[in-house]
């Protein structure tokens, strides 16, 4: 778990912003659902047999209800959805949420205990248009981040009972090679044994490649959606591969399944950035009226690592240097103007020393001082002095704001820090 402190922090702003812009050009709503969950709605959603629900979970008891910290998104975007009964009051809902996720990991670089997932879900639509429009945005998006290289994988899971009919086929393909297998593939054979083709054990990997193919036991139906997605992204031009070994560790996916991988950066072995896909039964297996579903989760952390380095601007601000007690009860009423037309203002309230005010203004990287003494005080005028020029000029305090703004060149910016 990690504290984001100042100074990366703005990469993270950065990077929220654009996908809240993004989402919200799509027509995504912000929903915000409780951290805390019934464990039970993770264990019926994600999955019995999967790693998450096995091993990953922060579970406790709390005066005796079992409870959990949400270790991904959609089942608590799911479980309002139901609870609220979203879908009588709109027949498409698209909801877009961010925040904290909670998984016991092993830590690595790019996977932590707490990380920040952003992700979108769309209910009420069966697709395929809104399969590749989700898949087309993330692409935008990433692109928009400066996250340029990165892999498309597509798989479609089918619909009704295609995954189990796979999982029996998967079960004979994999028992063949017996003891050759990695310990967990053994067990994951009897538990789930689509979850083995994610081994990276060498051990599993010739079992693996010669392992039948799940688009090999799609219905026509299934074969079209995925068809017709893949059209549609050819039409878009938005790249990808199709993937039939792609599972993803979570239970409730249908038909189409998609993860985005990076490279470059600061990325190293957990590529994945972020995927998802169709869920057309977890409504109702939820509670709620039978709704197909969509959705995706990003990971911000892995997000960050792949995108460049590039140093973010910080809002030009003003620095003011008071100098004496009534020269400092003057700058509180200035700061106050100079916020109020949006100029970030520090303001030193230290009684210190001229210089070191100075050396101060320039260590927080504002660009102009304000100096005041008992001589600009009697004339009622400040010196606004440009820090990096060392030019300075006087300024009656009545024209102080509108000079301030028109050298910082615009008069405000939204959202500063
Ligand atoms: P998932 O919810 O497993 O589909 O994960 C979606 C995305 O969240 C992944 O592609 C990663 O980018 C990110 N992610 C998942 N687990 C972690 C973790 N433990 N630490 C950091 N990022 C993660």
């Amino acid at each position: 778990m990690n504290d984001l402190l100042p100074g990366e922090i703005e990469r993270w702003q950065l990077l929220e912003a654009t996908i809240r812009r993004v989402v919200a050009l799509h027509g995504y709503r912000e929903i915000r659902t409780p951290i805390v969950e019934p464990t039970p709605l993770f264990v019926r959603s994600v999955g019995e047999g999967t790693d998450i629900v096995d091993k990953e979970m922060y579970s406790f008891v709390f005066h005796d209800e079992p409870l959990t910290l949400r270790p991904e998104g959609t089942a608590g975007v799911v479980r309002a959805y139901v609870e609220h009964g979203l879908h009588t009051k709109e027949p498409v809902s698209r909801l877009f949420y961010t925040g904290a996720m909670f998984r016991g990991e092993r830590p690595a670089r790019g996977r932590y205990r707490q990380f920040y997932q952003a992700g979108c879900e769309v209910f009420g639509d069966a697709g395929p248009v809104v399969d590749a429009e989700m898949i087309d945005m993330l692409v935008g998006l990433l692109r928009e981040v400066g996250v340029e290289k990165v892999t498309v994988l597509l798989n479609s899971l089918g619909s009704g009972d295609v995954k189990l009919r796979y999982a029996v086929a998967l079960q004979n393909h994999m028992s063949g090679f017996g003891d050759a297998l990695s310990d967990d593939s053994k067990r994951r054979c009897w538990t789930n044994p689509l979850r083995i083709l994610d081994s990276k054990s060498p051990k599993d990997a010739e079992a693996i490649a010669t392992a039948p193919s799940i688009l090999e036991f799609l219905s026509d139906e299934d074969k079209d959606h995925f068809e017709h997605v893949q059209a549609l992204l050819v039409a878009l031009g938005t790249p990808y591969v199709v993937e039939p070994r792609l599972v993803r560790g979570l239970d409730y996916y249908t038909r189409t399944l998609f993860e985005l991988r990076g490279e470059g950066g600061e990325l190293g072995a957990q590529n994945a950035l972020g995927g998802g896909g169709r869920y057309d039964k977890l409504v109702s297996e939820l509670g709620g009226p039978a709704t197909p579903g969509i959705g995706f989760g990003l990971g911000l952390e892995r997000i960050l690592l792949a995108m460049p380095q590039n140093k973010i601007e910080t809002t030009p601000s003003v620095f003011l240097a008071p100098m004496g007690e009534r020269a400092t009860r003057q700058s509180l009423t200035i700061a106050r103007s100079l916020r109020e037309a949006g100029v970030v203002t520090h303001l030193e309230g230290r009684g210190s020393k001229l210089g070191s005010m100075l050396k101060r203004a320039s260590g927080l990287g504002a660009r102009l001082a304000i100096i005041i003494g008992d001589t600009e005080l009697e004339k009622r005028e400040a010196v606004v002095r440009d820090l990096a020029q060392s030019l300075q000029v006087e300024v009656p305090f009545a024209e102080l704001v509108s000079v301030v703004t028109a050298k910082l060149g615009r008069p405000a910016v939204q959202g500063a820090p």
